[in-house]
């Protein structure tokens, strides 16, 4: 995601249901709250039409406390903001009662971009039957309107539940939120049951601690004009109005929580795992879906500096294994030799079929048939030129080999790498080799530097090339795919991945 990511409550608190556990079933609706409501939503669209520029907002999502697109003028307003050529995508939370056809004309009419439009929909099974809520998605979905369903994880609800994500169309994802009123954990064949229906559940389980720097793009707006970064976080000492006229001091806040408890929080943090799993803009909860996802290890699946006994945080581990169930195929895409990511790894292992390791230059492909193997050559003499270049210094060589075949040669600095980005390793110095090894007449070689190591790879050894070969096996077009990584050596892949046209 590029640009801002805005949420929308205004104050509304009135709905058109009246579910027992909703605080705001028992709201009763007054014309002079609507109209309140009305004003100040109209006035928040207004500032977003004049200082988009300014803004560089991208998102805009409505998470009422209440049903707001029974409203009209909240259709108006999602349509005024989706002409707007920054905004790539606005929606709404709503419990997908509203007249579609009405509310998707006033929608057209106001000049609306179906394409951004995004529906977050939840089913209340007090308030309206399975079969209901699934043609009411159905009819959406023809009409061209892209949305998730979901609902509560009420362990009372689950046989409904079943009965909803078998009747739902396969593509509209059916997402289960955890109980919050539950007062104890789910057991374990609660949790297994909601998982089977909802592959991300462990997501919703397992804690993730707050990091207030994955926020730096977003803002919660209330209609009365306070701000706050996410909905759980605290209020800032900001309004919209003095931050929307240019005020913008809001990326050193901090958010005081101590985890990110709910959807619309962790959700919306910028991370490798939202984008993955949700696209660019993850908040609507809609999956990508991509056929195979590459990752990088050091730096993305684990923090870059690490000891190598650290576990992979929860949070990564409950994405993985909901892309594995949702059947989406893993591939590791690293600088790390085979056998090393293995160890790494060893958690995560089975959940991958396989990847591009050393670099580029061995491919794995785990298919139920067996495995199938390509590995690019280094020449042998490039070990004598690197012990020849380090031989001063006494830098430590590693050789990798895949069944005898050299594949990756590996220089390690004495020094360790300290905590800024980069490399030891300076251009004179890379320069030096690659000089040296052209005198030798070695040419298809190349020359990589990263943190501490200094690596000599086989020419054709990148991790795009990489993935281009292991989509070709796959019979996949890369632009199905999706990749994370933090190096300069990962954004030729991360282009090439998703990217249409490939
Ligand atoms: S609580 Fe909100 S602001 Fe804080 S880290 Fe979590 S999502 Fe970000």
């Amino acid at each position: 995601m590029d640009g801002l990511e805005l949420l929308y409550r205004g104050s509304l608190r009135s709905c058109n249901y009246h579910c027992s556990y909703c605080p705001f079933s028992k709201h009763r609706r007054s014309e002079q709250e609507l109209r309140k409501d009305r004003a100040q939503w109209e006035h928040f669209v207004q500032t977003l039409e004049k200082r988009t520029k300014g803004l560089q907002a991208c998102t805009l999502m409505v998470v009422p406390y209440g049903e707001a697109l029974i409203h009209p003028w909240y259709w108006e307003g999602l349509a005024y903001a989706s002409r707007l050529s920054e905004i790539q995508a606005a929606g709404a939370q709503t419990n997908l009662s509203f007249g579609a056809e009405e509310s998707l004309k006033t929608f057209r009419q106001r000049g609306g971009h179906m394409e951004k439009l995004r529906l977050w929909g939840t089913f209340h099974p007090e308030m309206v039957s399975v079969d209901e809520f699934v043609k009411k998605c159905r009819q959406l979905r023809d009409a061209g309107v892209n949305l998730c369903a979901g609902a509560v994880g009420v362990p009372a609800h689950l046989r409904l539940l079943k009965e909803l994500r078998e009747k739902l169309p396969k593509e509209i994802y059916l997402w289960i939120n955890r109980m919050d009123g539950l007062r104890r954990s789910y057991t374990p064949e609660e949790a297994e049951a909601f998982t089977k229906i909802d592959p991300y559940f462990q997501r919703e389980l397992s804690i993730l601690p707050a990091d207030s720097g994955q926020c730096q793009n977003r803002l919660f707006v209330e209609g009365n004009g306070k701000l706050r970064i996410c909905n759980i976080s605290r209020t800032l000492d900001l309004e919209w109005e003095q931050y929307s006229a240019g005020y913008k001091n809001v990326c050193s806040a901090t958010c005081r929580q101590k985890s990110c408890s709910c959807y619309l929080a962790y959700g919306g943090r910028q991370n490798f795992m939202n984008e993955i799993l949700f696209g660019p803009h993850p908040i609507f909860r809609i999956p990508r879906r991509a056929k195979a996802v590459f990752l990088d290890i050091m730096g993305t699946l684990f923090p870059k500096k690490n000891t190598g006994r650290e576990h992979i945080p929860g949070w990564v581990r409950a994405g993985l294994e909901g892309l594995h169930r949702d059947g989406i195929l893993l591939f590791f895409a690293t600088t790390l030799p085979y056998e090393e990511a293995r160890k790494r790894c060893r958690e995560i292992w089975h959940l991958f079929s396989g990847g591009v390791f050393a670099g580029g230059s061995h491919m794995v492909l785990e298919e139920a048939g067996g495995r199938w193997e390509l590995v690019r050559k280094l020449p042998e003499e490039s070990l004598s030129v690197l012990e020849t270049f380090g031989k001063h210094c006494q830098y430590r060589i590693r050789s990798y080999r895949v069944r005898g075949t050299l594949c990756k040669l590996t220089m390690l600095h004495p020094v360790s790498a300290d905590d800024r980005d980069g490399t030891n390793w300076d251009v004179t110095e890379q320069e030096k080799l690659r000089e040296m090894l052209e005198r030798k007449g070695i040419c298809k070689v190349r020359v990589l530097a990263e943190d501490r190591c200094l690596q000599l790879l086989p020419e054709e050894a990148v991790k795009a090339e990489g993935v281009r070969v292991l989509c070709r096996r796959l019979r996949i077009s890369p632009s199905d795919t999706i990749a994370a990584g933090d190096s300069a050596e990962d954004e030729e892949m991360k282009m090439l991945c998703g990217c249409k046209g490939e």
